[in-house]
């Protein structure tokens, strides 16, 4: 009565849509650029959200298997100004509801809830076309082609699939993120450690700001924020470690020394993740056989949703398609129809939440959140 459904990316939402779908008997391929699991590290942390995250990893039948991932204490938040004040300070006190996890983690546990050979990895996927009545060849890098019926784009940022739905590509927000790791930081790092406290560190000002998270084993890892021109990146050379590095300080002079040393003594070479988005309310008219999910339906900032939202459409997706089945076209319209609504309300909320990080008013603005003042 199933289709079977071939997924394009085994990142987070590709990886629940396909785990979900195997626990209601429904057969799935996913389609992975990369050559292996661990070809590329998964770096950060992901807080799981009570209403998206949480119910996903429960539809996929993984909520002990994430609990046993979560990082005690590491829901403790502070907001700094530039001068190292800390305005805000809540400790994690076991009462939070935002769990944890290192991404990494998450998504090893949900590669290894699915069947062998589920993954087929090091399948770049170049290109896709409509065969009609619902089918559709998949194009891969090294020449090779399947024809399939159902296909889902979890792809990411520049999705393969998205062409067959929509003109829409993304475009850069004006704002980037540089990356940097102090590891072992209690010891190696102490000024920095003792800043960044227990868990997530926001240090603002307008246009810029350093957010910092410990990790696991005392790694502090920085995303490094500010609104430039993509030009102004562009006129960094990154392959140049120290000279990239001491440029994007400069930014930062004047600030506490704790806070810039989490740029200033980075032990790896500081990465450049440039921001960017598709339009909020991004969306398509129902083409048969085909939808998409996570960010390759609604790439926005970082605004701790994206990961969430990725595994909460993979399962509605998988639960949908469970619950008609011999109809697709059903499950897909119904999935479609409450994504695309939740999606443009969560990347609102986070063009207002970057406003707060970063405007005029910034840090003030997320202390007001924080508190309850704003
Ligand atoms: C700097 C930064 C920090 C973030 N922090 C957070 C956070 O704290 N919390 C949160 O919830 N979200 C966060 N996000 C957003 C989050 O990372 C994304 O929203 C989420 O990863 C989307 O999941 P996805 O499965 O849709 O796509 P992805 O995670 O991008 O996965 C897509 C997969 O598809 C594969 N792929 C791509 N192209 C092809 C191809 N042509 N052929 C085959 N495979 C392909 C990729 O290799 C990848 O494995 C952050 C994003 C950034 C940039």
């Amino acid at each position: 009565m199933h289709t079977p459904v071939t997924i394009v990316g085994a990142g987070l939402g590709g990886l629940v849509l396909a785990r979900v779908l195997h626990v209601h008997g429904i057969p799935a391929t996913v389609y992975e650029a990369e050559a292996s699991p661990t070809a590329r590290s998964q770096g950060g942390m992901l807080d799981i959200h009570a209403d998206s995250g949480q119910p996903a990893l429960e539809a996929a039948g993984l909520t002990a298997g994430f609990r046993a991932l979560v990082l005690e204490g590491r829901e403790a938040t502070r907001i700094l100004d530039r001068d190292g004040n800390v305005l805000f300070d809540e400790p994690d006190d076991g009462t939070g509801t935002r769990p944890e996890v290192q991404r990494g983690e998450l998504r090893r546990l949900l590669i290894e809830s699915l069947p062998d050979g589920t993954v087929r990895w090091g399948h770049k996927v170049a290109g896709v076309r409509s065969l009609g009545e619902g089918r559709h060849e998949v194009a891969f890098a090294d020449g090779t082609t399947v024809a399939i019926g159902l296909l889902v784009g979890a792809d990411g940022a520049w999705s393969r699939v998205r062409p067959l739905l929509s003109d829409a590509t993304p475009e850069y927000t004006g704002s980037s993120y540089v990356e940097t790791y102090l590891f072992d930081g209690d010891t190696r790092h102490p000024a920095a450690a003792k800043a960044v406290g227990g868990g997530a560190l926001m240090a603002l000002a307008p246009g810029q700001g350093i957010l910092a998270h410990r990790e696991s084993g005392g790694t502090l890892h920085t995303y490094v924020a500010l609104t430039r021109p993509r030009e102004w990146f562009a006129a960094i050379d990154f392959t140049d470690a120290a000279a990239a590095t001491a440029r994007i300080a400069r930014e930062f002079d004047g600030w506490a020394p704790e806070l810039t040393a989490l740029i200033t003594d980075s032990d790896t070479a500081p990465v450049l993740r440039t921001l960017n988005t598709l339009p909020v309310g991004h969306r398509w008219d129902r083409v048969p056989g085909v939808t998409l999910v996570g960010d390759a339906a609604h790439l926005a900032p970082p605004n701790g949703e994206g990961a969430n939202l990725a595994m909460q459409d993979g399962a509605e997706l998988a639960t949908a398609l469970a619950t008609h089945p011999g109809d697709a076209e059903a499950a897909l319209a119904e999935y479609e129809q409450a994504m695309f609504p939740r999606a443009a309300r969560a990347a609102a909320d986070g063009g207002e939440l970057y406003e707060l990080m970063f405007g005029d008013d910034a840090p003030h603005g997320m202390v007001a959140m924080f508190t309850g003042a704003g």
